[in-house]
């Protein structure tokens, strides 16, 4: 038992007692200082460090960041300015749709403005001028 009774508390809190070690410097770190890591739980001091270290590794591995593909920039900016069209001009709406008709592809649900079943546009009302819509 008396291996047992060693009470072990907090570096910051001498009088917090406490059995959870942060994993890097090993010191006893009360619920109040622990902070959750990746692996176990850290103390403040160890946090602001590893904090420094990450942003170092990152900029080592930046340039996997500048790597995204155009074409999905592409494909947003063209999705807003249709939603932007069809807003304000419905007639538009329709154009764009036959033009995105030409491009499609076998993933054609990347458009969202063409709808995959024909004449399922109509119960929307865009193009029938039924102004079911606003
Ligand atoms: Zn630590
Ligand atoms: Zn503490």
């Amino acid at each position: 038992m008396d291996s047992e009774s060693t009470v072990t508390t907090c570096y910051r809190h001498p009088k917090v007692e406490c059995h959870v070690r942060c994993v890097r410097c090993e010191r006893y770190i009360c619920p109040d200082c622990m902070r959750e890591a990746a692996v176990g739980h850290q103390c403040p001091d160890c946090v602001k460090e590893g904090a420094r270290s990450v942003r170092q590794a990152r900029t080592l591995v930046g340039g996997r960041v500048s790597r995204v593909p155009v074409v999905t920039y592409v494909l947003i900016a063209v999705s807003v300015l249709v939603y932007l069209a069809e807003v304000a001009k419905p007639e538009i709406v329709d154009r764009f749709a036959m033009v995105g008709a030409g491009l499609l592809g076998p993933d054609g649900d990347h458009y969202l403005w063409v709808d995959p079943y024909p004449g399922a546009s109509a119960r929307r009302g865009w193009w029938t001028g039924s102004g079911t819509g606003c």
